[in-house]
């Protein structure tokens, strides 16, 4: 039972290959993480860090309180699963699952408790006098996970250890590794490039690309709140549809239009709330990220919305309790081909589809994903950098959601009518203006509070109460008014103007032929 620390862990193999960069995590005691990514991420070389079978190039490795970066493999307390279960094949499953005690002379009675207690966890009593060859893989990797438990190690450490098992032992399997670590409360390291077995066994999950953890975050996060288009595409099946588009906000309502087809749709602003403002002039560029489970063809989803999308129909796959549509927002397009038009659509609504069909379809915008197209991170943040509000300023009050706020004497300006870009830290829990906290999400360890109108605040404390009194930090604000800032932040630094110059401090000089340099006086 341990935390594991893991502070800028570098790992660059000796032919140059940068395996692993700046990785940082603190894993709690007890906790299931998953490593995720696809193949030569660097999942396995953080893994083998941990485990001490791979010198670490940079960083610092903490093992409960220890720092464990120098320390040999067999004093760090921790057991390894690896996905070939090297088990001793002239042995039997006994003395396999003893093997370990034995090197270190623990006394015979002691081992035959702990091999028989790991036996019964396992199911595998029966098997004690058996070979490994004379068992299944199912088997055989039980007997590598009962040479693990018997260790008692701290941290378990597991490098994809079902990935040699057919598809029904694996979810099997799985089911049981959860229940293992349930009962031996240890905190758990599993290796996988497989997201179902990530988001099915995970408390918290890794996701890793190209040596750089991408995201670190509980399952459900990561479905909801993917931090880029990577994650979002790696997580969940079918694969996100992802659309290019720019975003136009025209009052209540944003116009989205799709690039390599004339489709375009609007959607309430409230579902584009967390946008950053800056998205939303119709010109930056953005991927539009759909799942195929928040795609309707349901008539009565149809009927009731303006985020309708026609869709040519290329093909289909049933499988029993849902089809899968394929298909184009690009009438000419091709469904078969992945692309910025092809839609997956996962559809109850039973209709019967044919190659060619032209059908509605609804895209639920409440559940969208928004990326730079450059940068491919995302730009919903789950905690928006400012509530974009529309606003009067009239004899040195300023009127937003329905009430009224005094301005400070230091911000004078004309009476205007315009908008109010209020960051949510400027938003304070304290303060005279009553609103209600409609809910509190929880953010990393922040709280957001959405209030009677959606004003998100960010606060470190829960908020319990229903009511609260919020006062606004002016330092902060900007008012917008005909497209000019009629009152803009005050800046955090002061700023000054200068430049930087080279300083001689060594003279290059030849004495006798050979160069020497000289301090300059
Ligand atoms: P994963 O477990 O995610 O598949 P690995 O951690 O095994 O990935 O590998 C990460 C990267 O490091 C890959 O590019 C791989 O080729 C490279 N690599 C792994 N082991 C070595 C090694 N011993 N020497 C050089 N490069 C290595």
């Amino acid at each position: 039972m341990a935390d594991v620390s893991l502070t800028h862990i570098y790992k660059v193999y000796p032919n140059g290959t940068k395996a692993v960069n700046d990785f940082n995590m603190h894993i709690r005691d007890k906790e299931f993480i998953v490593f995720v990514g696809p193949s030569g991420c660097g999942k396995s070389t953080t893994l083998r860090m941990i485990a001490g079978l791979e010198d670490i190039s940079a960083g610092e490795l903490k093992i409960g309180d220890a720092i464990v970066n120098d320390m040999e493999p067999k004093d760090r307390d921790i057991a390894m699963v690896f996905q070939n279960y090297a088990l001793y094949p002239h042995m039997t499953v006994y003395e396999n699952i003893a093997f370990g005690l034995r090197l270190r002379k623990i006394p015979k009675n002691e081992i035959h408790e702990k091999v028989v207690e790991a036996a019964n966890i396992l199911g595998i009593t029966e098997y004690l006098n058996k070979k490994p060859k004379e068992m299944s893989g199912g088997q055989r990797q039980r007997v590598a996970l009962g040479r693990a438990i018997v260790r008692e190690p701290k941290v378990m450490l597991l490098d994809e250890p079902l990935s040699n098992l057919d598809a029904k032992l694996r979810t099997q399997m799985r089911a049981e590794i959860g229940k293992l670590h349930a009962k031996l409360q240890t905190t758990f390291i599993y290796v996988t490039h497989d997201q179902v077995e990530a988001m099915t066994m995970g408390t918290r999950i890794v996701v890793m690309k190209d040596g750089f953890v991408q995201q670190i975050d509980t399952p459900k996060n990561l479905y909801r709140y993917p931090s880029n288009k990577f994650v979002a595409g790696f997580i969940g099946t079918p694969q996100m549809n992802f659309f290019e588009g720019t975003l136009l906000k025209q009052g209540d309502e944003v116009l989205i239009q799709f690039e390599y087809t004339d489709a375009q749709i609007t959607v309430p602003y409230s579902a584009l709330y967390k946008a950053r403002p800056s998205y939303l002039d119709g010109k930056s560029p953005v991927y539009i990220g759909i799942r195929p489970e928040d795609v309707s063809l349901a008539p009565e989803d149809v009927k009731n919305s303006k985020a309708v999308v026609k869709v040519v129909v290329s093909h289909k796959e049933d499988l029993g309790n849902e089809t899968l549509v394929y298909g184009d927002i690009n009438p000419n397009g091709d469904g078969y081909v992945e692309s910025s038009t092809r839609i997956i659509i996962k559809d109850n609504s039973g209709r019967d589809l044919k190659a060619g069909d032209v059908v509605d379809a609804v895209l639920d915008f409440e559940h969208v994903h928004l990326f730079d197209k450059k940068t491919e991170d995302t730009v919903l943040p789950r905690i928006p950098e400012y509530n974009y509000l529309d606003c009067e300023i009239k004899k040195g009050k300023l009127k937003f959601l329905g009430t009224e706020i005094e301005l400070p004497e230091a911000i004078k300006t004309d009476d205007l009518k315009g908008e109010l870009l209020l960051p949510t830290d400027a938003v304070t829990l304290n303060g005279n203006l009553k609103a209600e906290v409609v809910s509190c999400e929880d953010v990393n360890g922040i709280s957001l509070m959405l209030g009677g109108k959606r004003l998100y605040t960010v606060t470190t404390e829960p908020v319990e109460t229903k009511t609260v009194g919020i006062g606004i930090d002016f330092k902060k604000i900007t008012v917008k008014a005909d497209g000019e800032e009629k009152i803009s932040p005050l800046p955090e630094l002061n700023c000054f103007d200068c430049k930087f110059v080279k300083i001689k401090t060594h003279d290059t000089v030849e004495v006798k032929g050979k160069t020497k340099t000289k301090k300059v006086v």
